[in-house]
Order: structure tokens, then C-alpha cells, then sequence
């Protein structure tokens, strides 16, 4: 898919000034000394910055997932994603696919060509969970790391260890080409076929929009994003849904509590998250804005996207 992983820098010596997405996935399989027993088939889907992700790109690599994933003598699939969106592209796939073979996304956080570069281990590591009996599911792999889909969040901006599952933990590690695994895989949930054939036709996802409440908040931003006219005079859709990310326990400032009031009167769908990093917000009888229990906010805007193109 692109990403650092394939990026590469000016210089050796300086990773920091770099371009994402230059090498093919066919380079980095070139370099690769893995353990794992396996044949290797590679496929470019996208060659992008996942910063950029969009529509467009989800569909085609979910076709391919799908392509792959039927094969019977394929066992897994690795994906190489850039770190920016990588929960996202990770939780949409658990989502629509639940595989009951593993899909693992891996990355870098240092371009390929840099003199300590992070991705040929990342990739090594993450043919070995791909190729490991028993294995299923959509899992991040990074700096030895095997995470969950639905926990996998980005939480450092340079450090090589840049991902936390939170409080769910990791489902494991890998050492020395094994797994060494201390939760279950992601469990295979119920067949989403309509809901995957739906994203896959849709011209475009539903707008749904992440507000963060905060100190000294203004009603006033609610208000010109749930406000159709508005939309209209930049081209865009109108919004239709709103994904609140609260403070702490999912509270929100009480400037925003009457405008989002105003907002799901009119019809626009208000969700609620944390803009925690850790920690889960657990629905509670009589909650006046619904909560995206166990989501960070921008996983609870995929759920709510999906839930609004049907
Ligand atoms: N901007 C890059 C991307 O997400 C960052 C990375 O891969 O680490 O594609």
C-alpha cells in the first residue's frame, strides 16, 4: 500500500527528510531472509502516504483481500501500510472481512533506504504471524508487537514502538521467528457480505465528522457542521453523523451539549468517544448521546459510516 516502509529518505543518514511510497512491494520482498516456510506472491494495490487514505483505496484492497482470502492454498496475507491510518484500514477490514485466516498490516517508522531502518524486521516479523498455524484475524505488526484490529492506535509520532493496544494488551509478541502469543486471535465475527457489498459499490462513505470537546468549547462549531447549507456552499455533503471525542469518561463541554442537541434533532447521528488514549467508555441507561463503547474516535466514525450506508 505504500507508506514509509517503501519510503525513501534524501539521505542514509537523515531519516526525517523523506518520501513516502517509492518502493515497490516487489523491492521489499527482494531484501526479505524470512524462517517462515512459505511461497511469497506479491501484489501493488496502492502506492500511497496512508495519510492520504480514502475510498477509492479501501475498495480496491478489500476486492484483493477478498481475491486472496478465497484461495485455499493461501494462508494468510500481509499488508505493508503506512502507520498514519493503519487502526483504521486495520479495524474496517476486521469489520467487513473477519477472516478466519490472519491478514496483518506492518509498517515502518524509518524509510526503507535509512541506516537503521525498522521495516525489513516489521515485514520479517509479520510473514512469520501470517504464516503461523492457527493464526486469524486482522492483526497490526510493529517492533515485535502483534496487535488486535479493533485495539491497534498509533500513539507516538517517531518512536519505532509507536503503537498501544491500551488496556486490551497485545495478542503477543514475536521472538526470534515464533509467535509467542498471550491473548486469543480476533475472533471471526458474524458474516457482514451486505454491509462489505454496500462499501464496495458506494460512490461515496456517509459525511460523518470527529468533534473534540475541550476547555473553552464553542456551540457554535456544532452548529456550522450540522448546518446543510453550509455544506452545500463548499460542495460538500451534507453531515450525518458526529462523532463526539469526549473528555475523559465521554464528557462533553456544556457549550457543545445544546448546539449537538440541536444537531441530533435534526437528524444527524451523535456518537460519543474519549479522546483518551486509553481506557473504555461503557454505555450507561438514559445516555442522551449514545457512546461507541471500547472505540477510539476515529474507529467509532468508521462504525458509524458503515452503519449509515445501509
Ligand atoms: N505518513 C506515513 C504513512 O502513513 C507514515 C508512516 O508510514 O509511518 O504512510
Amino acid at each position: 500500500m505504500g507508506g514509509t516502509i517503501a519510503g525513501l529518505a534524501a539521505s542514509a543518514a537523515d531519516s526525517r527528510d523523506y518520501v513516502a511510497a517509492q518502493l515497490l512491494v516487489s523491492d521489499l520482498l527482494a531484501g526479505l531472509t524470512t524462517q517462515a516456510s512459505c511461497v511469497l506472491l506479491s501484489e501493488q494495490v496502492a502506492q500511497i502516504d496512508s495519510k492520504d487514505m480514502d475510498l477509492a483505496v479501501w475498495q480496491k484492497l478489500l476486492q484483493r483481500c477478498v481475491h486472496w482470502l478465497a484461495q485455499a492454498d493461501v494462508q494468510g496475507l500481509v499488508i505493508t501500510h503506512g502507520t498514519d491510518t493503519l487502526e483504521e484500514t486495520a479495524f474496517l477490514l476486521q469489520t467487513l472481512l473477519a477472516p478466519r485466516k490472519p491478514v496483518v498490516l506492518t509498517c515502518a517508522m524509518r524509510p526503507a533506504n535509512a541506516a537503521d531502518a525498522d521495516g525489513p524486521r516489521n515485514l520479517r516479523d509479520a510473514v512469520v504471524v501470517a504464516a503461523t498455524a492457527g493464526a486469524q484475524g486482522v492483526l497490526a505488526v510493529c517492533a515485535g508487537r502483534v496487535l488486535g484490529a479493533q485495539d491497534v492506535q498509533k500513539v507516538h509520532s517517531s518512536r519505532l514502538d509507536a503503537f498501544s493496544s491500551g488496556e486490551a494488551g497485545d495478542i503477543g509478541r514475536v521472538h526470534q521467528g515464533r509467535v509467542d502469543r498471550q491473548r486469543d486471535w480476533p475472533a471471526p465475527n458474524a458474516s457482514q457480505t451486505a454491509l462489505l457489498d454496500a462499501l464496495l459499490a458506494a460512490p461515496a462513505l456517509p459525511r460523518v465528522e470527529i468533534l473534540l470537546s475541550h476547555a473553552a468549547a464553542c456551540g457554535a462549531t456544532v452548529d456550522a457542521l450540522a448546518d446543510p447549507a453550509v455544506a452545500a456552499r463548499h460542495g460538500a455533503p451534507p453531515v450525518r453523523g458526529l462523532v463526539l471525542a469526549g473528555t475523559g469518561g465521554g464528557t462533553v463541554h456544556h457549550e457543545l451539549v445544546a448546539a449537538l442537541r440541536r444537531a441530533q434533532a435534526a437528524g444527524v447521528r451523535v456518537l460519543r468517544s474519549t479522546r483518551c488514549a486509553d481506557g473504555f467508555l461503557q454505555p450507561r441507561p438514559g445516555d442522551e448521546f449514545p457512546v461507541a463503547a471500547g472505540l477510539s474516535p476515529v474507529k467509532a466514525r468508521l462504525a458509524l459510516m458503515l452503519e449509515l450506508l445501509c
